[in-house]
């Protein structure tokens, strides 16, 4: 029988592209994400199964979770940056709702399907951090908070886990065009492709091609951390433009 894969916040992006990546690579894929509809039309295509999913709503993952039949691979992905507001203008909402998603939701996902990990016999925790869990940068305050929180997390997990059978993994992209940028620009869309202006990000499928990459390794190697930047960019902010 075939390993099963969860993928939290599957309906765009990264999540979507490794969905799908999963699936070619032969796992059974359950796919969560609040866009029920947007959710359904990356499932039905890869023969994934799609179920509504909330992280940052307690009940929301109880009820996903129950309905996962087994899980050897967690891909917790959902998330994402609102605002690039300065420290002294930030909104209290933006941090709050940054912090909920992107740490607790990693929180939620993994505290309630480690059993079953665990049960696999093999399991694994992907989980998808950033740059700005490396590097502070002019209006990132809230989003880098909480992906440094987030590689605090999984650092932590790690060693909890020393001596189980559940490797962990995080993966921390540059810039990938996705709708990343217009979510965090509040649904502008010039603003957000003004961000990849006169360079060439990563593709949701290069993610998930790191993804796939740890995901597939022999059971004894744990891939601890991958960073993985565009060659058009050497830093959070240092990025080469060619316009
Ligand atoms: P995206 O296209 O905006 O996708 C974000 C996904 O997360 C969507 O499927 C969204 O689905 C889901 N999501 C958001 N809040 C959720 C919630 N409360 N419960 C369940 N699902 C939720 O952006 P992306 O670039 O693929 O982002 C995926 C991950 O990569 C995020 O953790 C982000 O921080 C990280 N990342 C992105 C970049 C980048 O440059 N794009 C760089 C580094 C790291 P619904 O709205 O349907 O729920």
């Amino acid at each position: 029988m075939s390993p099963t894969a969860v993928v939290t916040g599957a309906s765009s992006g990264i999540g979507a592209a490794t969905a799908a990546r999963l699936a070619a690579d032969g796992f059974s894929v359950v796919v969560g994400a609040r866009r029920i509809e947007r959710l359904r039309a990356v499932a039905e295509p890869i023969g994934a199964i799609a179920l509504p999913l909330d992280v940052t709503k307690p009940d929301s993952v109880a009820a996903f979770c129950a309905q996962v039949p087994g899980c050897a691979l967690l891909v917790n992905n959902a998330g994402g940056a609102l605002g690039r507001d300065p420290i002294a203008e930030s909104d209290d909402a933006d941090w709050q709702a940054m912090y909920d998603s992107n740490v607790l939701g990693v929180l939620r996902m993994t505290r309630t399907l480690l059993p079953k990990l665990v049960a696999s016999g093999d399991g694994h925790v992907v989980t998808i951090g950033s740059i700005a869990a490396h590097e502070p940068y002019p209006g990132g305050g809230g989003y880098n908070a909480a992906k440094f929180a987030v590689r605090a997390v999984m650092g932590v997990l790690r060693q909890e886990l020393l001596g189980q059978p559940v490797r962990v993994t995080e993966i921390d992209p540059g810039m990938v065009e996705t709708e990343f940028s217009v979510v965090r620009f509040g649904g502008d869309e010039s603003q957000a492709a003004a961000v990849y202006d006169g360079m060439t990000p990563l593709s949701a499928e290069d993610v998930a091609d790191c993804v796939a990459w740890a995901a597939t390794r022999p059971s004894h190697v744990n891939i601890d951390q991958i960073v993985v930047l565009a060659r058009d960019q050497a830093g959070a902010t240092k990025v080469h433009r060619r316009s």
